[in-house]
């Protein structure tokens, strides 16, 4: 039966955030990690006991992304390739879950919360915002990245979700807002590129993955694995691709996402 009353629009909203450090404890995973699989997807009961995926709505034109590399080097050419990295990140996340990315532009924005708003709902650049910053200065410091205790960790990623009921009353969510807080203080253990090592596009590959709705992973060959490791190859590996397949297009389009969540 299809109902043709308007109903009013219900909308939740809920947050996370996941962070990386070079010394993270390894979290303790969920039985897809236990039965070797590799990856962590998220879901979210609705009112109704329905399970959602936690993702992005994948029909959409693009999600868009803006970089502030200001901290990101100390050069012109430091910063422009710290700007080429995020984007070949980018295009590895969209290859594995076929959603598309769009690079609006460098900004100046820092995702942070203020005392009244979330940092989603200052996010003006783009719908994901990557910005390298410095918990030394003020002016470019982010209160997304904490310190556990032994320091502020390397990065940051997350993203926030809303939920509504549409015309049917039926629930759906979508993610709608993401960003990627990098600690400049860190920039000399990253090598810059996708290579050997211990590599800024692998912390890219992971906080991007945090912002498209992946968790950790306690299989340390994955990009996911909440401690950045000295690797062979800086890219998503098989668990990490399986993470990516099941947060993107295979899923289908999430009917009523671009109302709830307004393109920037
Ligand atoms: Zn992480």
């Amino acid at each position: 039966m299809v109902s043709r009353a308007v109903r009013p629009v219900a909308l939740m909203v809920i947050a996370i955030a996941a962070t990386v450090g070079l010394s993270a404890p390894l979290t303790p995973n969920n039985a897809a990690d236990a039965a070797g699989d590799g990856f962590d997807v998220g879901n979210w009961t609705d009112p109704t006991g329905k399970q959602h995926r936690i993702r992005w709505n994948p029909c959409q034109p693009a999600v868009t992304f803006a970089v502030n590399p200001r901290q990101a080097g100390k050069t012109t050419a430091a910063r422009s390739a710290a700007v080429a990295d995020v984007k070949a990140a980018f295009h590895r996340v969209s290859n594995r879950t076929g959603i598309t990315f769009s690079f609006t532009g460098r900004t100046t924005e820092i995702p942070r919360n203020s005392s009244n708003d979330s940092w989603s709902s200052r996010q003006k650049a783009a719908e994901i915002v990557v910005s390298w910053v410095n918990q030394s200065r003020p002016k470019y410091r982010s209160n997304l990245l904490t310190d556990s205790g032994s320091g502020y960790g390397s990065g940051v990623g997350g993203w926030m979700m809303r939920a509504w009921t549409d015309a049917d009353g039926k629930w759906q969510a979508a993610i709608g807002r993401g960003f990627v807080v990098l600690n400049a203080g860190h920039n000399n253990i990253y090598q810059p590129g996708f290579g050997k090592g211990t590599t800024r596009g692998a912390l890219l590959l992971h906080e991007i993955g945090h912002a498209v709705g992946l968790g950790h992973v306690g299989t340390t060959r994955e990009i996911m694995y909440p401690t950045m490791l000295s690797r062979e190859y800086s890219r998503y590996k098989d668990g990490d691709r399986t993470g990516l397949k099941r947060v993107g297009r295979p899923l289908g389009c999430i009917a009523g996402a671009s109302d709830a969540w307004p393109q920037i």
